[in-house]
């Protein structure tokens, strides 16, 4: 019976890490749920600019 006891309090650990992992990118609370966040568009050339801030690509040919 110890035996089912421990596999049980893993299988929790498990799945709170999960959930741990999981609350920082997209489980937010605010906005409505089920909405992915839209990938990032740089204005200036509309490339993807995942990290945010300056757009590489654009900095890349500026002058
Ligand atoms: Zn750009």
């Amino acid at each position: 019976m110890l035996k089912i006891v421990s596999l049980f309090l893993i299988f929790m650990v498990v799945l709170a890490m999960f959930g741990r992992l999981r609350l920082p990118g997209i489980g937010r609370k605010d906005g409505s749920k089920g909405h992915l966040p839209k990938p990032r568009l740089c204005p200036d050339c509309g490339r993807y600019n995942l990290r945010g801030g300056a757009c590489r690509h654009c900095s890349n040919h500026k002058g």
